[in-house]
C-alpha cells in the first residue's frame, strides 16, 4: 500500500504513451517545445479538477499560459496571480487572457451558502462581495441552481474588470499592445464552454461594461 502510495506507477505508464503517441504524430515535437514557448493565451480558471485548460480548448501543451485558483479569482493583492499576469503580457506578450469560470463551482456554492468552511472563507469571500454587489438581481433568481450560475457568470465578469484594471493590463494597452481580455463559462454538465460577451480590448470598454441591472 506505501508503495503504491510513494510512485503513482500508473501516471508514469500514461506519460511515457503520451509521449510515443505525441512523438509519433509529430517527431520535433518536443525538440520544437524546448526551444522556447510562443503561447498567445493566458488562461485564468478554476482549481476545479473537471475544468482542465488545454484540455477543453482542444490545445497541445505551449499554446496556453495557465493560472489557477479556487473560484478563477484575480485579486489585486495576490503576488502570485499579479507574477503570471506580468510575465504573460510583458514577457511572453500574450494577444487574449481568458478567464473562465464555471457552472456547479464549489467556491460559488460556498459564497452563496451561509456554512462556516474555515480558512476558505477568507478567499471565496471575494465571490461573496460580488454576491452582494448583484444582490438585487441574484436575489430575484427563485431557483436554487440559476441563483448559482448567474453568480459564475458574474464573477466571471467581474474578473475581467479586475484583469482590466492591473497595472499591467493597463500599461499594455497604454503602449498599444493587443490585448483582449475575455469573459467565458464552462458547464461541467455537457462539456461545452459560453462566451459572457464581455470581451474588453481597450480602457474605454471597461467602463462601459454593465454585466446585469443593478
Ligand atoms: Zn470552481
Amino acid at each position: 500500500m506505501e508503495a503504491a502510495l510513494k510512485k503513482l506507477q500508473q501516471l508514469f505508464e500514461n506519460n511515457r504513451r503520451w509521449v510515443e503517441k505525441v512523438t509519433q504524430e509529430d517527431p520535433e515535437f518536443f525538440k520544437r517545445l524546448s526551444r522556447q514557448q510562443k503561447p498567445e493565451i493566458l488562461w485564468i480558471g478554476c482549481s476545479d479538477s473537471r475544468v482542465p485548460a488545454n484540455q477543453i480548448v482542444g490545445l497541445p501543451p505551449g499554446e496556453v499560459f495557465v493560472h489557477r485558483n479556487v473560484g478563477n479569482l484575480v485579486v489585486h493583492s495576490d503576488l502570485n496571480c499579479l507574477a503570471v499576469l506580468q510575465f504573460s503580457v510583458e514577457v511572453l506578450k500574450v494577444k487574449h487572457i481568458i478567464v473562465c469560470g464555471h457552472y456547479r463551482c464549489g467556491a460559488i456554492a460556498g459564497a452563496l451558502s451561509q456554512a462556516r468552511l474555515g480558512m476558505i472563507e477568507n478567499w471565496i469571500g471575494h465571490i461573496a462581495d460580488v454576491r452582494e454587489k448583484y444582490s438585487a438581481y441574484i436575489d430575484s433568481e427563485p431557483d436554487s441552481v440559476e441563483r448559482e450560475n448567474r453568480l459564475s457568470e458574474l464573477n466571471v465578469v467581474e474578473q475581467v474588470i479586475n484583469v482590466c484594471s492591473t497595472s499591467v493590463v493597463k500599461d499594455a494597452w497604454e503602449r498599444g499592445a493587443p490585448l483582449a481580455v475575455h469573459g467565458w463559462i464552462y458547464d461541467v454538465a455537457d462539456g461545452l464552454l459560453r462566451d459572457l460577451n464581455c470581451c474588453v480590448t481597450s480602457r474605454s470598454e471597461v467602463q462601459a461594461l454593465q454585466p446585469v441591472p443593478r
